[in-house]
C-alpha cells in the first residue's frame, strides 16, 4: 500500500465505533479524500486537537484496498483559531467547507480549490472577511466546480437581461423577459442584484447592501440546492443564527 504527504484542509468529521474518527480532507494534490484515523479519540497525543473541521494540516496518509485512506499522522500548520471564536466566522468557514465538501468528488485533484478555500479561511482568521466575502468564495467556488451562474446575459438567448429579468437555476442564470417563458421555475430578481453579483465575480470587492446580501443568498441558494441536489446544512445554520 502506498504512502504519501499532502497538504490538508479538514472539511467535516464524524466519530466512527468506539474510538475511532473518520475525517472528510480537501488535500492540495489528491482532492477529497475520506480518511480513517484509528483511535483517534482514544490517543490525544497521536492527533492532538488536529481532527477539527477546517484545520490546515500536513497529513501523512496510505492508501487502502477500499477508496477510503488511513490517516498515519497529522500535524497542524493552521488552526484559524480567530474564527472560532465568532459566531459569523464560524458560519462563513462552515459555510465555505460545506460547500467544498459537496462540489467535489473523491480523488479528483482541484489544487485550484484548495488554493481558494485556504485563503478565504487565512482572511476569515484575519477578521478580514465580511458577509460579502462568503459570496464572493462560493462565485468563485461555484466557477472551480463549472457551475458558474450567469449574470451579465440571458442563460437562454444570450441578449442582455433588459430591464425586468429573472432568474432561473435550472437553466444556469439570468434569464431575460422574452425568453422567460421557456423558464418556468423562474423568479424576478432586480436588475441591480445581477450587476452586483456580476462585479463580485469580475473581482470587485465592493460591499453589497444588507437587503442585496439577502436576495443573493436566496438566488444561490436555489442554484446550489438544485445542481447539488440538496440543501447545505450550514444555510439552516446560518438563517437560526440571523448572519450571513
Ligand atoms: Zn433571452
Amino acid at each position: 500500500m502506498e504512502r504519501f504527504e499532502d497538504e490538508a484542509l479538514v472539511l467535516s468529521t464524524v466519530d466512527y465505533g468506539e474510538a475511532d474518527r473518520l475525517v472528510t480532507l480537501l488535500t492540495r494534490d489528491h482532492g477529497k479524500l475520506t480518511a480513517f484515523a484509528a483511535g483517534a479519540r482514544k490517543s490525544k497525543r497521536r492527533f492532538a486537537g488536529a481532527l477539527e473541521p477546517y484545520m490546515r494540516l500536513r497529513v501523512q496518509l496510505v492508501e487502502t484496498r477500499v477508496s477510503t485512506v488511513r490517516l498515519d499522522s497529522a500535524d497542524i500548520v493552521g488552526g484559524y483559531y480567530a474564527a472560532r471564536e465568532d459566531l459569523p466566522l464560524i458560519a462563513r468557514a462552515l459555510y465555505a467547507v460545506e460547500l467544498c465538501r459537496e462540489l467535489t468528488r473523491e480523488h479528483e485533484p482541484q489544487p485550484e480549490l484548495f488554493a481558494l478555500l485556504e485563503a478565504y479561511l487565512h482572511k476569515l482568521d484575519a477578521k478580514e472577511a465580511g458577509p460579502t466575502s462568503l459570496l464572493a468564495f462560493e462565485l468563485d467556488a461555484l466557477a472551480q466546480a463549472g457551475l458558474m451562474p450567469r449574470f451579465d446575459s440571458c442563460a437562454l438567448c444570450g441578449g442582455p437581461p433588459g430591464e425586468r429579468p429573472r432568474f432561473d437555476q435550472a437553466h444556469g442564470g439570468t434569464v431575460c423577459e422574452s425568453c422567460s417563458g421557456r423558464a418556468r421555475d423562474a423568479v424576478n430578481v432586480p436588475a441591480e442584484l445581477l450587476s452586483g453579483l456580476r462585479a463580485i465575480q469580475e473581482g470587485a470587492r465592493t460591499p453589497l447592501s444588507a437587503d442585496l446580501r439577502a436576495r443573493a443568498r436566496a438566488v444561490l441558494n436555489v442554484f446550489i440546492s438544485h445542481h447539488l441536489g440538496r440543501r447545505l446544512k450550514s444555510v439552516d445554520f446560518m438563517a437560526q443564527v440571523g448572519l450571513d
